[in-house]
């Protein structure tokens, strides 16, 4: 069971142990595997949102624990944070079958715990991490960006009001496309830099 020290996550993530209603929830069950509520500083300033957990994730309970995750961990590094420093969350909590793409029914019926994540957290900044989180924040917050792609998009800095302030919305590639392909690291390491002025 995982731990929160602010009891409101702790009853967030106690709704995700019992969601019987996802269509993902048998098969989270079916392999004894766990939510991903999401981990980190709780106070965070920056906030990532990948896209669902994978198997390692799954297992554990633990957002980006596997390659992407180390990916991850190497981007922060370069720009002097550890995960420690940060909060870190998916768009949908719960491992699609064989890693498939999160399903629009899915993002919708997960919607409300990220909202509720951002409420409890209140970051100055989202980074979202690949199309999926970035496309739900863009129509999430109104923002005129929406349905542009993450090619002309990632790096920016979008200002968004809400409810306790400014949100600083950030998109970014996914640390996995970073994997094999040099010169997406190079961009995502150029991009994170963006993120130094928030830490
Ligand atoms: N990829 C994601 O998008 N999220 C994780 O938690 C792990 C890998």
């Amino acid at each position: 069971m995982k731990q929160y020290k602010n009891p409101k996550l702790r009853s967030l993530y106690e709704s995700l142990l019992t969601m019987q209603e996802s269509p993902l929830y048998a098969h989270r069950k079916e392999h004894n595997y766990l939510p991903v509520l999401g981990e980190g500083n709780e106070n965070a300033n920056i906030m990532f949102i990948g896209e669902a957990p994978g198997q390692k994730e799954a297992e554990t309970g633990r957002p980006f624990v596997g390659a992407a995750g180390k990916m991850l961990d190497e981007l922060l590094a370069g720009i002097g944070l550890k995960r420690e420093d940060v909060f870190i969350s998916n768009i949908i909590n719960d491992r699609p079958p064989q890693n498939r793409d999160p399903q629009p029914a899915e993002i919708a019926l997960y919607s409300p715990v990220l909202a509720q994540l951002i409420r409890i957290i209140k970051p100055n900044v989202v980074a979202t991490l690949g199309r999926f989180s970035m496309q739900y924040m863009l129509e999430k917050c109104k923002l005129p960006e929406s349905g542009q792609t993450i090619t002309t998009l990632h790096g920016n800095i979008l200002p968004v009001t809400v409810s306790y302030g400014t949100l600083h919305l950030i998109p970014l590639y996914h640390p996995a496309v970073a994997l094999y392909n040099s010169n997406m690291k190079k961009v995502l390491q150029k991009d994170f830099e963006v993120l130094k002025q928030f830490s």
